[in-house]
């Protein structure tokens, strides 16, 4: 596979080296240069499995594994076993109403689809460090959901340590049981400071030349394409999935914050796979949305919503999709944009409940209403496939608050909260940070 920067299509780089340098020397991000037809792979029957996880066979892993090969055989020769042994957890497609399915991507080992991105990342740069005798250390700073997809995609790796750090009582108390309770090769720093302070910090450790001569230090970031490349795998799946119950004409609604998922989608269709459209469904923070529009991207800073892992002010993979669509006119053939406030989530959780006898997350909850408003307003015949980001029980006070009961517990949850926390508390200083790191891993 040829990657080139967004900045600088010339400066071409192998896969393997886009995993470990995460950004381009010139600050871009690596963008996949030569088109694949993975047409034929869509074509293969679909086996379906079971719509509550317990069936590991429904295909996903297999359909991943073909895909992966014919991206990345020249790079790595057991490039299939590596995708398997990564993801091992089904991504079943669901009944909403007609018209509309969910797309479950939130069945791995933390119950986000960010599982998809960290665990193929982890299986394919722990491969490429053995394979040059080399270890590294993954600093990770975390408002709560990655962390734990990173530690949990990591951890028993050979070749890698993580570091985890994270705001000291801003995290939800089950978010902290996952980010504290991994153990092995991963460590969570409880920084007493807020988020911007451990990514003040994780930057800091990035540019200070002293420790990086001394501990090879690495990012596993929404940037790093190691992350983006099996995302569009589960578009595939979801795809095929859809055609088998008969729809046509797809149109993917996708809760999004930096937009690594949708523009994951964007590539799975460059590579062949028919989809219409995408809508890009926001919470308030929707900087896309307005200039989608017509207005002018103008990152801001952020706002607190129930979805929080969208909670961003200035998404980092647009410039991804501004190299792929140069105008907006381009952008706006493909892509669609829906906000949702709070407040609609909420409704659109309990109105889901209600009717459907669903529980659904916030995330999720952006996504169906983004799809109803699209099959109203835009297309009523469009088959809307909504890509489902996490399990409600990761949610459960939002959750249970907008639809007056409880979610169930999937198996990855249940009983963590008993399980005792393990952090090192730290104060929110550069200084601290390195020594903690020399002293750990300095060779
Ligand atoms: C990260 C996340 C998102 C946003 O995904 P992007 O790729 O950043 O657009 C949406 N929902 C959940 C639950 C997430 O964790």
């Amino acid at each position: 596979m040829r990657l080139a920067s967004t900045r600088d299509p010339l400066r071409v780089s192998t896969f393997r080296d886009a995993l470990l340098a995460g950004l381009a020397p010139d600050g871009g991000l690596y963008q996949p240069l030569d088109d694949y037809d993975l047409r034929s792979l869509l074509e293969q029957p679909h086996r379906p499995g079971g719509q509550d996880g317990t069936d590991r066979s429904d295909g996903f892993a297999p359909l991943a594994a073909d895909a992966a090969e014919a991206l990345l055989a020249d790079e790595f020769d057991n490039i299939r076993e590596l995708t398997r042994s990564a993801l091992t957890f089904p991504v079943p497609l669901a009944e909403l109403e007609p018209g509309i399915t969910v797309l479950e991507v939130f069945h791995g080992p933390s119950c986000a689809f960010k599982d998809v991105g960290a665990s193929f990342l982890a299986a394919t740069m722990d491969a490429t460090l053995a394979d040059s005798g080399k270890r590294a250390v993954v600093l990770v700073a975390t408002s709560g959901d990655t962390g734990s997809a990173v530690g949990r995609a990591f951890v028993g790796r050979s070749q890698i340590d993580v570091v985890i750090l994270y705001p000291s009582g801003r995290v939800s108390p089950l978010q902290e049981k996952q980010l504290t309770t991994i153990g092995a090769n991963v460590v969570a720093l409880e920084i007493d400071g807020a988020f911007d302070d451990c990514q003040r910090l994780v930057k800091a450790a990035f540019v200070d030349r002293g420790l990086r001569a001394a501990v090879a230090i690495t990012s596993a970031n929404s940037i790093n394409i190691g992350r983006l490349i099996p995302q569009a795998f589960y578009y595939l799946h979801g795809y095929r999935q859809a055609v088998a119950a008969g729809a046509q004409r797809i149109v993917f609604s996708v809760p999004s914050g930096n937009f690594g998922n949708l523009t994951a989608g964007v590539l799975a269709r460059r590579w062949g796979m028919r989809a219409e459209r995408f809508v890009a469904a926001t919470n308030i923070n929707d900087v896309v949305p307005e200039y989608l529009a017509g207005l002018e991207f103008t990152p801001r800073r952020s706002v607190r919503t129930i979805a929080n892992a969208m909670d961003v002010g200035n998404p980092s993979n647009f410039e991804r999709l501004q190299a792929i669509f140069p105008t907006r006119e381009k952008m706006r053939e493909m892509i669609v944009g829906s906000v949702s406030t709070d407040e609609q989530m909420r409704e659109t959780m309990r109105d889901v409940y209600e009717r459907r006898e669903r529980f659904i997350d916030p995330h999720t909850a952006a996504g169906v209403r983004a799809a109803r408003e699209y099959r109203r307003d835009v297309d009523g015949s469009a088959h809307v496939v909504v890509v489902s980001t996490a399990d409600p029980a990761k949610f459960p006070e939002t959750v249970s608050t907008a639809c007056g009961a409880s979610p169930p517990v999937p198996r990855q949850l249940a009983g963590i909260e008993s399980l005792p926390k393990r952090s090192i508390e730290m104060a929110a200083e550069t200084e601290e940070l390195k020594r903690f790191l020399l002293d750990r891993f300095a060779k």
